[in-house]
């Protein structure tokens, strides 16, 4: 049975895809099944209407967060669709993001995302292009850097809490880079530890 929605704290994840444009080194799905518990390899990707069967009562939920095994962003349409049902039932709906989505897509899809998304995650992971790429290994090369912070901004500009995150294991050094690239760009940064799930 395929896991769509799981919840993990106060919160309930959407799990709506296992493709991502990313092949990142440190990627959490790299040996596992899943995340805590959670089998987040799916099948068969949900459709809108499977996602919303599968969810019960969202108001004892803090947030719904568009986050699985896979980028949320490789599935626009139905991220959407299941964002703005949920919206509607007074959800706060938080993406987790690679930012690549954009590029993904073929087109700016943050008018869409304004339209019911409160808070978004852009991972940044590293202080430079290349690092980046070394680390990610997107599928768009070493431009995808420049286009998340570049999606970051949008997202913010259109009203989206935006907020860009690192993991500490890439050092003292590139997080404190990481920091003045998130002040040159006026965007928020959080540094996150690493959390290893086996
Ligand atoms: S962007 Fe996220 S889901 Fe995609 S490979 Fe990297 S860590 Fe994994």
């Amino acid at each position: 049975m395929d896991t769509y929605v799981y919840e993990l704290g106060e919160n309930l994840y959407i799990n709506l895809t296992n493709r991502c444009s990313n092949t990142c080194s440190f990627c959490v799905r790299n040996g596992h099944e899943g995340y805590f518990g959670n089998k987040l390899w799916l099948k068969k990707e949900p459709t809108a209407e499977e996602v919303l069967g599968a969810i019960g009562d969202v108001s004892k939920y803090k947030q719904v967060v568009f986050c699985g095994f896979g980028e949320p962003t490789e599935r626009i349409d139905v991220l959407m669709q299941v964002a703005k049902e949920l919206k509607k039932k007074g959800c706060v709906i938080r993406i987790n993001t690679n930012g690549q989505g954009n590029l993904i897509n073929g087109r700016d899809i943050t008018a869409d995302l304004a339209e019911c998304v409160d808070v978004i995650n852009v991972s940044l992971n590293a202080c430079d292009a290349e690092k980046y790429q070394k680390l990610c290994h997107s599928r768009f090369g070493e431009k995808a850097f420049e286009e998340l912070l570049s999606f970051a901004e949008k997202c913010r500009d259109r009203g989206i809490d935006t907020v860009l995150s690192v993991v500490d294991i890439i050092g003292q050094e590139d997080v404190e880079k990481c920091r003045a690239l998130a002040k040159a760009h006026n965007l928020k940064l959080r540094v996150r530890a690493y959390i290893a799930d086996n």
